[in-house]
């Protein structure tokens, strides 16, 4: 079980460290360091060495993990970060609830 609250495809607020603010999309979940990759987000460059398919060489800018307690979700319905609940609907299944607006999130 991953204790990470978020999940690829969600629209998350940094909390805290050099991007605290941002808002961006989670791109991966790594459940086992408790670490998530968000769009726009802990930019780290790389440089490359020149290939054939790119023969100048360069920098790859791409996003680094950051620790999934920095980030909170943003709710879809109020837009705004916010905490969930877990609750269980009538079909048994899990689904995360708002608990500003109280809307579903999944
Ligand atoms: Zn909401």
């Amino acid at each position: 079980m991953s204790k990470v609250h978020v999940k690829s495809g969600d629209r998350v607020f940094v909390l805290a460290g050099d991007d605290a603010g941002k808002r961006g999309k989670i791109l991966e979940v790594l459940p086992r360091s408790g670490k998530v990759i968000v769009d726009g987000v802990n930019i780290q460059k790389k440089h490359t060495r020149p290939t054939q398919t790119n023969p100048q060489g360069g920098i790859v800018e791409k996003p680094g993990p950051i620790d999934a307690s920095n980030v909170a979700l943003v709710c879809p319905s109020c837009n705004k970060p916010t905490r969930v609940s877990n609750v269980r609907s009538e079909s048994g299944k899990l689904t995360r609830q708002c608990k500003r607006c109280g809307k579903s999130i999944d």
